[in-house]
């Protein structure tokens, strides 16, 4: 028994299915379930909801999230040692919990759901960003999720969470904040997992809005950004001079001086200017 419910402690999982963390899959488990309740309210109520949940490992999260009453939990999970102990918790929870063993970048997610649905993932580090950009930049808004709550390196929360001014602010603030509503809503230490990662981690928490926060075209402000980003340390008329011959009108235009770095630009300025450049 563990607190939550009836399964056995996650240390006792890991014993009995030989589930020794790999670094090549980005393996730093959550063992506390007091914990992976914790970041399983940090999504809302999601007793009306479907949640999708992104490399389940041996389930910690996934037990959180039924615990918290979740209606169905999709778990992708692309280690085939770990999906006898994620049965095990199916079982406990019958009909809550679908299992597949695939790669979350390759696996179609959305014949097994229905909205509204939540993303919640402590997300292997190596797709996470991966992911996040696919969630963020789908063929039509509003995408198929409500909420994405995950897990990141602090460094990759707080790029995403930045504002102009910050070393941190970019393409991902931009990207995120244009689309969504975005906050760190928790803070772990390396020793919260095992085994301890290098760095410290952080929950995101994402609301789609119902359009995005300013017009513009989502391609043309891809390009502006990434231009603009790529060489960060440039005046803008400098950065953006391959976009438009006459750029330094089109920056004012739009409300930036074209002596301004990327760094210093709001979001709403980068959508004046896709929207001048798309004119
Ligand atoms: N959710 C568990 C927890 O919190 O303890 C495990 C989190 S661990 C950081 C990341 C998990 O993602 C591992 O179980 C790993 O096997 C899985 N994983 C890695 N790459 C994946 C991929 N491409 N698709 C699906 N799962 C993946």
């Amino acid at each position: 028994m563990s607190g939550i419910d009836n399964l056995p402690p996650l240390r006792d999982v890991i014993a009995t299915h030989g589930l020794n963390a790999r670094k090549s899959l980005g393996q730093n488990f959550l063992l506390d379930l007091n914990l992976t309740a914790k970041i399983a309210r940090q999504a809302g109520d999601l007793t009306r909801a479907d949640v999708l949940e992104i490399g389940p490992g041996p389930g910690g999260l996934t037990r959180g999230l039924l615990a918290s009453g979740a209606r169905k939990v999709l778990a992708i999970e692309k280690d085939s040692r770990c999906i006898p102990a994620l049965e095990e918790i199916a079982a406990a929870y019958p009909g809550r919990l679908q299992v597949i063993e695939g790669d979350a970048l390759e696996v179609d997610p959305l014949a097994h759901l229905t909205p509204p649905i939540r993303v919640v993932a402590n997300l292997p580090y190596n797709v996470g960003t991966e992911l996040l950009v696919r969630w963020l930049n789908p063929p039509d808004w509003p995408p198929f999720w409500q909420s994405l709550t995950l897990m990141f390196q602090r460094e990759v929360a707080d790029r995403i969470v930045a504002q102009p001014g910050s070393k941190a602010y970019g393409r991902l603030a931009v990207l995120a904040q244009w689309r969504a509503e975005a906050r760190i809503v928790m803070s772990l230490p390396p020793g919260a997992f095992t085994p301890p990662p290098k760095v410290s981690s952080a929950v995101v928490h994402l609301t789609a809005l119902p359009e995005p926060r300013y017009p513009a075209d989502p391609g043309v402000l891809s390009r502006v950004v990434a231009a603009a980003f790529n060489q960060r340390r440039k005046m803008l008329r400098a950065a953006l001079k391959g976009l438009a011959p006459d750029i330094e009108d089109r920056l004012n235009a739009a409300g930036i001086a074209p002596t301004d770095r990327a760094e210093q630009v709001p979001l709403e300025r980068f959508c004046a200017l896709a929207r001048e450049l798309a004119g």
